[in-house]
């Protein structure tokens, strides 16, 4: 049986990104830019005044105070029509072009007017350039000023509106079909009869998979038996990603790796050394992966996490594709039993800067409630035997 670690090789290795699409700059938001994006304009695009203030000589104000002759006043989008000489100063508001002559910009709370603005009392000796942010001081005309990879934040849109890329090349979310196996399964709005239950799984697979900003269809619930399992796979091969959940333990009725191997899916494995989740398959069907996971509820959620997500991040583009981990020290004493890697839903806290975790009252992989008090899962090694309270232990964090 292979590792969880080999287990998330054998996937990232598998997943390429997926082919680059244009989208409106905006639909950006969350994608990674799958393309280098250049400026079309100088930034700023002329030498501009940081401040509300007058525009001066340097060499004027070497002896304060001084008084200069106001000759304009310039405001934010309007040109300067007036050269600024020895002995004077225009008016000028932030974001307005500094008139010729001005080396620089001497702010209002520095300065007194006099005479109705025909004057101006400068109070402070000005340095040449203070208060100017020059022309393409942070960007050019021409330079690469956005990178292929990049993920697009509010920042990266708003620099894709400076430079005027209304259309941008990204690497798009991928389409994800969830199918639920299993014959007790009955949907939400039903109450189910004392023998079945509701079909959770589906619908927290797709929120996990929604999160990542994946194009989500629950394809709903099948029967165990092989026509029907066979059929909803069909609907699901129109999709980049297929999450099936239920069906590939060692019972009688766990049909979903036969009927995966029926229309020759290629396997990557189909049993991982794991707690919970340890039937889980990995395949890929023309251009479709297809990951069959356990049906118990928290292995469903364990597994998604392990393997799903890298997976959809590596699709979208990103280059940080696994979940975020620290070193905790540990809260409660864990005595392992099993020599299988172990992921227990776990409360990741800090104080004073010094980060500790304890695992959730939990009663195995059907308890997902236990799941709700938890934010991060806790990593038991599979080689150490037992871990004391106030050592440090791996947590996968899963944040809000
Ligand atoms: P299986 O993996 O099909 O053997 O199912 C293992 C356990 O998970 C059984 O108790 C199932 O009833 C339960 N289970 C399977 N599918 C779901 C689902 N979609 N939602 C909630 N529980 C499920
Ligand atoms: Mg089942």
């Amino acid at each position: 049986m292979i590792t969880v670690d080999t287990a998330i090789k054998i996937v990232t290795e598998a997943v390429r990104p997926l082919s680059p699409k244009r989208v409106h700059f905006e639909d950006g938001l969350g994608l990674c830019l799958a393309q280098d994006v250049q400026s079309d304009i100088d930034m700023p695009p002329f030498n501009r005044s940081a401040m509300d203030g007058y525009a001066v000589i340097a060499e004027d104000t070497a002896n304060v105070p001084v008084e200069l002759a106001v000759i304009e006043n310039i405001a934010a989008g309007y040109a300067p029509t007036k050269r600024v000489q020895r002995g004077q100063a225009s008016k000028i508001m932030t974001g307005a072009a500094t008139p010729d002559g001005a080396d620089a910009v001497v702010k209002f709370e520095e300065t007194e007017s006099l005479e109705p603005n025909s004057r101006v009392k400068i109070l402070k000796t000005a340095k040449k350039g203070s208060n100017i942010s020059n022309r393409g001081e942070d960007m050019r005309v021409g330079q690469t000023v956005l990178f292929k990879g990049t993920p697009i934040r509010p920042q990266e849109i708003g620099i894709l509106a400076t430079v005027g890329k209304s259309d941008v090349e990204v690497f798009p979310a991928p389409t994800v079909g969830i199918i639920s196996t299993g014959d007790e399964l009955v949907d939400v709005a039903r109450k189910p009869a004392h023998v079945q239950i509701r079909n959770s799984n589906g619908y927290s697979l797709s929120a996990q998979a929604r999160r990542l900003g994946a194009d989500v269809e629950l394809l709903g619930i099948v029967k165990d038996t092989k026509k029907e399992i066979f059929d909803m796979i069909q609907r699901g091969l129109k999709k980049d990603v297929l999450i099936m959940s239920g069906g590939v333990s060692m019972g009688e009725y766990d049909l979903v790796g036969e009927v995966m191997k029926d229309i020759n899916t290629r396997i990557y494995f189909e049993k991982v050394a794991l707690r919970p989740g340890k039937p889980v398959i990995f395949g890929r069907k023309d251009d479709t992966l297809i990951f069959a996971l356990p049906g118990n509820p928290v292995a469903s959620f364990v597994t998604f996490e392990l393997f799903i997500y890298p997976a959809i991040r590596k699709m979208m583009g990103f280059t940080a594709i696994h979940r975020n981990m620290m070193k905790a020290s540990l809260e409660t004493e864990i005595i392992v039993k099993r020599k299988r890697r172990e992921y227990r839903p776990a409360l990741f806290r800090t104080q004073d800067n010094v980060s500790y975790v304890s695992p959730v009252e939990w009663h195995g992989s059907a308890d997902l409630l236990s799941t709700t008090r938890a934010n991060s899962l806790l990593i038991v090694r599979e080689d150490i035997e037992k871990y004391a309270v106030g050592q440090l232990i791996d947590v996968m964090l899963l944040p809000d």
